[in-house]
């Protein structure tokens, strides 16, 4: 039987490696690709604009691509649940084909929509191709345990394998018995709203620095991998939190809507490395892919892993509710360059370095600020191009030393980090151009200038710019001494360590063996 089938882009906005458009295809007389601006994802509390400027960027050229193979994208706002019985109805659906996604919101709302189809006759294809693999099978292949550990998760994955090699995206051949109709009224209809019809004001909009859309993705990916030297030297620790043009790839937010398959990324990586010498996981470009599927399978595995409450392997910390620091941190007014620089980027280009991010989320929690990791996971998920549930969660939880990474007491100084690979303040200077005039020596620690210095300069701490709203090297101190008792706490309710219970096989070492360590270290 031939059908009249449903393509539902969600994440995956993309043609190629794009599993479940080529199984739409089958056996296929009536092709409608839809997508639905569901309010529970996109919604102007939770998305900020630039990323709202991403999707759209996206859509367009997802449309765009469409039309050349004569289809369409028709944009539908709305509840999932509320939409497809009417387009079933309007366009006698038989299939309806998604990618698998494993956030938790999309889990329940995909077993509704499937249960609404199997009710109206319509028969539903979900396929794999977000990670790089079956991140469920991962955790079969681990006795059912989640993998926490980076090394763990590559021994499970090398017993399975490579990742599946991505697939063509559809020809005018694959298309040619599978029509879209459409009318000029369904033009007007299921047109792409714009930034300011869906409310948005744009004019305080910045250049976009990263244009939405998988041609852009696959553009930049070319470029990368034109860099083969780069490509098989490149280490992640080496590169720069803040250079003023990007030191990583910045393929992150075509990874996190689809754009570009990651698979895709992967086996291109490869043929870059085929007889050369090249670096490897973690630090290398495969390593990072290898993060981002680790994240995700234990973002599947672990219940509540947005959360500190109800999140089994996240150590319970007392964070404290402070308000005014938080919107400090948030809106760049810290009164540490490095910090605000950082979040003046974020805010107006939607992406910073991977080390920018730590050094910002370290701050706000157990650094200096004090607060619930949580806070600034919503803060990045609004600000970031390539916010991603998983990825978002997991990095916090890391950052925070909350879950993964437990050396609490190794806390990143707002002023020396910066200056590592930017002696000169450069890229303080660029997105605070209010101290561009201050020197080099004081460019970190303005408040540490003579009065003449900031009057030379054109401003005043206090007055200008402002005051550091901790003192770091006080703060700190006592930081660390709260998340030690934080950890004691943990120690004396689990007699078990959560890594043995997991199934990892690696003793952890103590927080006092660490400690200890690193006092020896001192000495
Ligand atoms: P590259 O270094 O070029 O890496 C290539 C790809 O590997 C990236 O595009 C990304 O898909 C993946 N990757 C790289 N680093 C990581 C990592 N640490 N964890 C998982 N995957 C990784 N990344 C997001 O995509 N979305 C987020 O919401 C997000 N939130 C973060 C929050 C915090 C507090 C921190 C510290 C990191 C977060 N990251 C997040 C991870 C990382 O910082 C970004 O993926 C990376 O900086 C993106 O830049 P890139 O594409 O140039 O990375």
């Amino acid at each position: 039987m031939a059908h009249s089938c449903i393509h539902w882009f969600r994440k995956g906005l993309r043609l190629h490696d794009n599993p479940a458009l080529i199984a739409a295809l089958k056996d296929c007389k009536e092709l409608y690709p839809v997508f639905i601006v569901d309010p529970h994802l996109y919604n102007k509390t939770s998305v900020g604009i630039n990323r709202w400027r991403f999707l759209m960027g996206s859509l367009k050229d997802l449309d765009c691509s469409l039309r050349k193979l004569n289809s369409r994208l028709f944009v539908v706002g709305g509840k999932p649940e509320d939409v497809f019985p009417e387009l079933f109805d309007k366009w006698k659906i038989t299939k309806l084909t998604y990618e698998y996604d494993t956030e938790p919101y999309s889990l329940s709302r995909d077993e509704t929509v499937t249960a609404l189809a199997k009710k109206l006759n319509v028969d539903v294809i979900c396929k794999i191709s977000h990670t790089l693999y079956n991140i469920e099978r991962v955790i079969q292949e681990n006795n059912g345990k989640t993998p926490l550990t980076y090394v763990r998760m590559q021994a499970i994955l090398k017993s399975i394998g490579p990742p599946k090699r991505p697939i063509p995206a559809p020809s005018m051949e694959d298309m040619k018995d599978a029509k879209t109709p459409h009318s000029k009224q369904d033009e007007k209809q299921y047109r792409l709203p714009t930034l300011e019809e869906l409310g948005h004001d744009t004019s305080d909009l910045f250049e976009e620095k990263f244009p939405g859309g998988e041609q852009e993705a696959l553009r930049r990916l070319d470029e990368h991998m034109q860099r083969t030297g780069w490509v098989c030297a490149f280490e992640k620790p080496q590169t720069s939190p803040n250079s003023l043009s990007p030191s990583t790839t910045v393929l992150s937010p075509y990874v996190t809507f689809g754009c570009l398959s990651a698979r895709t990324f992967w086996w291109r990586l490869t043929e870059v490395y085929q007889g050369k010498k090249h670096s490897d996981p973690p630090v290398s470009l495969h390593g990072q892919l290898l993060w981002r599927e680790f994240f995700y399978t234990a973002s599947l595995g672990i219940p509540n892993f947005n959360k500190m409450e109800g999140n089994s392997i996240c150590t319970q910390v007392d964070w404290d509710t402070n308000p005014e620091y938080l919107a400090a941190w948030r809106e760049a007014r810290t009164g540490f360059p490095f910090i605000d620089a950082i979040m003046t980027q974020l805010r107006q280009e939607g992406w910073i370095h991977h080390l920018a991010r730590h050094a910002v989320a370290c701050f706000l929690t157990r650094g200096d600020l004090y607060i619930n990791w949580e806070e600034g996971q919503k803060v990045f998920e609004e600000l970031l191009l390539d916010g991603d549930w998983a990825l978002n969660a997991g990095n916090w939880q890391w950052l925070s030393a909350s879950t993964f990474f437990h050396q609490f007491f190794r806390v990143y100084s707002p002023v020396a980090f910066g200056k590592k690979t930017d002696k000169n303040g450069d890229y303080i200077k660029k997105y605070l151009p209010l101290l561009k005039k201050f020197p080099a020596a004081y460019i970190y620690e303005p408040w540490k200038a003579p009065r003449s210095v900031q009057e030379a300069a054109g401003c005043i701490v206090g007055k200008d710019y402002p005051r550091p709203i901790v003192e770091h090297e006080v703060i700190s101190k006592k930081n660390i001494q709260r998340m030690k008792a934080a950890y004691a706490k943990r120690s004396a309710k689990a007699p078990e360590s959560p890594s043995k219970k997991q199934g990892v096989k690696r003793k952890q070492p103590s927080v006092s063996d660490m400690l200890k360590k690193k006092d020896k270290k001192k000495k």
